[in-house]
């Protein structure tokens, strides 16, 4: 396998072009599913939708979403594939596993995987890369490993845990880079420092490549600034067999990868919103011939940008993973993102204890704050201006009352409180 541009492939097609492109595989997809795979037949016509009612991707909306418990319920049904399998069987090149268990077929050659992402993350020929994700049952190992030769570079497949076999390694082949979660390349770090070493001083590695769980913005900057490794995230969904989204050299969220057809939806009513909501992501492979899924949800929170990217890419990009729908409570038409809601009052200094409680009353939505102050000599005026301003700054929606009360006043755990009834 050679160094393959990925940037002269689809990524800095006119937008226009692209979506086109996109639409035509989608629109073949859908049909080759519809066609081939019983599960996804029973769907449209359970819904009366035949695939000709999907002429632009606006159209995708009276498609229901697929979940992963659904797919776990589809594989009982139609073992072993769930019905979406579009293929013979002796076509499948490789099956992985995910708990479930979910099994996936692949169809190799037709899928570009990991490569756009290590190539935006400046992985090249000359790299020397460790990839420490599972090489068995799951798709990790093997999927970044493609990746990484797809940009030329060296890769040294060490796998999970043996953290001193993986500093050895590093050592002694001269690594550059670093594929796998942050937390692990961390406590790889700090066992060097450990043992003795100067990792900056010591370890050539100066690139890193995550993926399977978030990087907070602190650890990059440790990452960054203390060791030097120029570090870039991507968003990957073994369901959906690969990357979804990744960053380029801007790290101002993640591009879209053109393998799929990407939107944020509302998780209860699968309608597409707009730029800058946040709803479920929700995509459709389109690259996977053998794999009939369409309108994967995948359950994580985001939203999306259009404006175009200073990389030169012109795919849409999302924001980041801000939480997953089940953590998330929908305000007046928003989404309140636990998670998000619970890193803004981190930061929060004068508060020790907090509920976020929503109530229905007159028919709307009703939000607000009840609040233990770490000490009574704060400027509860101050406080309360600052929570009216910088609330809906970050977390979209206004607070329509605020509280202070007595320390132990709050007795439930929880941060995010439902209190509407529907009936
Ligand atoms: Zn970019």
């Amino acid at each position: 396998m050679g160094e393959r541009n990925f940037f002269d492939d689809l990524e800095g097609m006119d937008r226009k072009e692209r979506e086109a492109y996109q639409l035509e595989k989608l629109k073949e997809q859908i049909k080759r599913a519809y066609e081939n795979s019983p599960a996804i037949r029973d769907i449209f016509d359970g819904k009366g939708i035949k695939p000709e009612d999907v002429r632009g991707f606006e159209d995708l909306e009276k498609v229901p979403i697929i979940r992963k418990t659904d797919v776990i319920e589809l594989q009982k049904k139609y073992p072993p594939y769930g019905g979406l399998l579009t293929v013979p069987e002796e076509e499948i090149q490789r099956v992985f596993i995910t708990p479930g268990p979910i099994y996936l077929p692949h169809q190799v050659e037709e899928i570009s995987w990991f490569g756009k992402s290590f190539f935006a993350a400046g992985f090249t020929k000359g790299d020397v890369v460790i990839n420490t994700p599972t090489y068995h049952m799951s798709p990790a190992g093997l999927l970044f490993h493609e990746g990484v030769r797809a940009v030329g570079a060296t890769v040294v497949p060490t796998g999970v845990g043996n953290t001193d076999a993986q500093i050895k390694t590093m050592l002694d082949l001269k690594v550059t880079a670093y594929a796998g979660m942050p937390s692990f390349l961390m406590t790889i770090i700090k066992r060097a420092e450990e043992l003795g070493y100067n990792f900056r001083r010591d370890f050539k590695l100066r690139k890193a490549w995550f993926t399977g769980e978030m990087l907070p913005s602190s650890m990059r900057k440790v990452f960054e600034e203390e060791y030097g490794i120029d570090t870039y995230q991507c968003y990957s969904v073994t369901e959906l067999g690969g990357c979804v989204a990744y960053e380029c050299k801007e790290k101002k969220g993640m591009h879209f990868m053109d393998d799929y057809v990407i939107e944020v939806v509302d998780p209860e009513t699968g309608k597409r919103l707009k730029e800058g909501e946040i709803g479920e992501l929700v995509a459709t492979p389109i690259h996977n011939p053998c794999w009939g899924l369409v309108r994967f949800g995948t359950g994580d929170l985001t939203s999306y940008i259009t404006e175009p990217c200073p990389c030169g890419r012109t795919s849409y990009r999302i924001t980041g993973i801000v939480g997953r729908s089940t953590e998330a409570v929908k305000v007046r038409g928003m989404f309140v993102v636990k998670k998000q809601m619970e890193a803004f009052f981190a930061g929060i200094e004068e508060i020790s204890k907090y509920q976020v409680i929503v109530e229905r009353k007159e028919q709307r939505d009703e939000l607000y704050l009840k609040a233990e102050l770490k000490d009574e000599s704060v400027d509860k005026e101050n406080l309360r201006r600052r929570l009216e301003e910088e609330f809906p700054k970050n977390l979209r929606v206004r607070l329509d009352r605020i509280e202070f009360c007595e320390k132990g006043t709050l007795k439930e755990e929880d941060t995010l409180i439902d209190r509407r009834k529907w009936d």
